[in-house]
């Protein structure tokens, strides 16, 4: 027999992770600090010392999916950390679930970090556990999520975002660039990036150079934009605002070292919805802009969302926006019923709209652009689309052309005549179309 003390097993945390590709990538961290300090991982809330669950607290009915994940992890495990937007509240927290261990608001990783260090001890000298240099990530290996600044600086009148995660504080150039680096060299072929606003990136730091390898790079959506493009991997631009600077990026699209998609939240293009709303860029001549922008990049492809049922939407504001829709042609469009969130400025607006009218909107908005979808998709039939393999299938695989994002746009079906492998990047003839995706044969690896 031994008389050595045997290592006392490595604890397990759990993980729920809900809400946006922010929180998302808000997991990734803690999970990635975790792992470096010896913690495993459970799928199961059974084989969990502790669950940590992130929750999203933007929409009531978000906080109705957050509170729903932790009431099943205190049933199934009843160790639970809670974190995320819905943390920022943690008395309505507590109100229902009063023996969660902790209760943490968006990145306070440390705190996080802190509760499960509490809940279960870590087993492992973290300098001989070894995480990966580019850190846990949660999206399959050949696409990431990149975050390069935390809060935001406007107040839209429907949003508590900033009260919940503060103004805008953007990472240093340097240090996005360094993350951004290690995901390539370790494989990932898609960097998205995400902040609550993109286009504003830097305004806090002043544009502050910070250096990165022989040269300074200045935090600048221009310059960022320039240097990620550089790194060899697809880069696709979430959350951007159609201020002037942007054209600056479009013509980055146009010599192909950015993806040419921009995914911009409009919301509304009625001028009283918007100023209502209190929307960043709501002076811009947006239909200007995105012929201009158009002009500069052919092939670019604009995704954006909408809001139907704004309080003060009038029938002549909703036809405004649906006659925009038809000018601006957008690619990909989703669109929400509004609908109050506690604490927003919104809610004590007049002219809140019926439900059943809302209703009716989101549809005729649906409507309308599954018919310019339809038409724009067709017009893509016969062409030589770049695509991305995301998953392989019986028959050959799908996957995503530059004009779409994981899983908020539309699919390529890919025939093909050898395997295809995940990640791998190939050329596809567009033979059919239908609303929202198309198919086609490869013709080139
Ligand atoms: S831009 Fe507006 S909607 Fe987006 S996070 Fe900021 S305040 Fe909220």
């Amino acid at each position: 027999m031994s008389d050595e003390t045997p290592a006392r097993p490595a604890p397990r945390v759990g993980l729920v992770s809900l809400g946006c590709p922010k929180a998302l990538v808000d997991s990734e961290r803690i999970l990635s600090r975790l792992r470096a300090e010896g913690y495993e991982f459970s799928r199961k809330y059974q084989g969990a010392d502790v669950v940590i669950v992130n929750t999203c607290g933007f929409l009531d009915s978000a906080k109705a999916e957050s509170l729903a994940a932790i009431g099943e992890a205190m049933a199934e495990n009843g160790r639970v950390i809670v974190t995320g937007c819905m943390g920022a509240e943690p008395d309505a927290i507590l109100a229902r679930f009063p023996n969660v261990l902790a209760v943490t608001g968006p990145q306070q990783y440390e705190q996080v970090v802190a509760a499960v260090h509490q809940a279960a001890a870590p087993a492992h000298d973290p300098f001989l556990d070894l995480v990966p240099p580019q850190g846990i990530r949660l999206t399959p290996r050949h696409y990431a999520y990149l975050k390069i600044s935390e809060g935001c600086s406007n107040r839209c009148s429907f949003c508590i975002i900033p009260h919940l995660r503060g103004d805008l504080v953007s990472r240093p150039a340097a240090e996005v660039l360094r993350e951004a680096e290690q995901l390539v060299k370790a494989g990932v072929k898609e960097l998205l990036v995400i902040s609550q606003d993109t286009s504003a990136y830097g305004l806090d730091l002043k544009y502050a150079p910070s250096p990165f390898h022989d040269r300074e790079v200045r935090a600048k959506f221009l310059d960022l934009a320039r240097e990620l493009g550089s790194l060899g991997a697809w880069v696709r631009l979430h959350y951007v605002y159609p201020y002037p600077h942007v054209d600056e990026v479009i013509a980055l699209m146009a010599e192909g070292k950015v993806l040419p998609y921009l995914d911009i939240p409009f919301q509304h293009a009625a001028p009283n919805v918007l100023k209502a709303m209190k929307r960043p860029a709501a002076q811009e001549k947006t239909l200007e802009r995105i012929k201009r922008w158009r002009e500069i990049c052919p092939n670019l492809a604009i995704r954006s969302s909408f809001i139907v049922g704004f309080p003060g939407e009038s029938e002549d504001d909703f036809a405004f926006l649906l006659d925009w829709l038809k000018a601006a042609e957008l690619d990909r469009v989703g669109c929400f019923k509004f609908e109050p969130v506690a604490g927003a400025a919104a809610n004590a607006l007049p002219d809140q709209v019926p439900d059943e009218v809302k209703a009716q909107r989101h549809r005729r908005l649906m409507e309308t652009q599954q018919a310019i979808s339809a038409k724009l998709l067709k017009r893509k039939v016969g062409s030589r689309q770049k695509v991305i393999i995301d998953a392989v299938t019986a028959t050959g695989a799908t996957g995503r052309s530059a004009a779409d994002a994981p899983e908020i746009d539309g699919t390529v079906h890919v025939a093909a005549r050898r395997p295809l492998k995940v990640g791998e990047i190939v050329t596809v003839k567009i033979e059919r179309a239908d609303a929202y995706d198309l198919h086609g044969s490869v013709v080139g690896y």
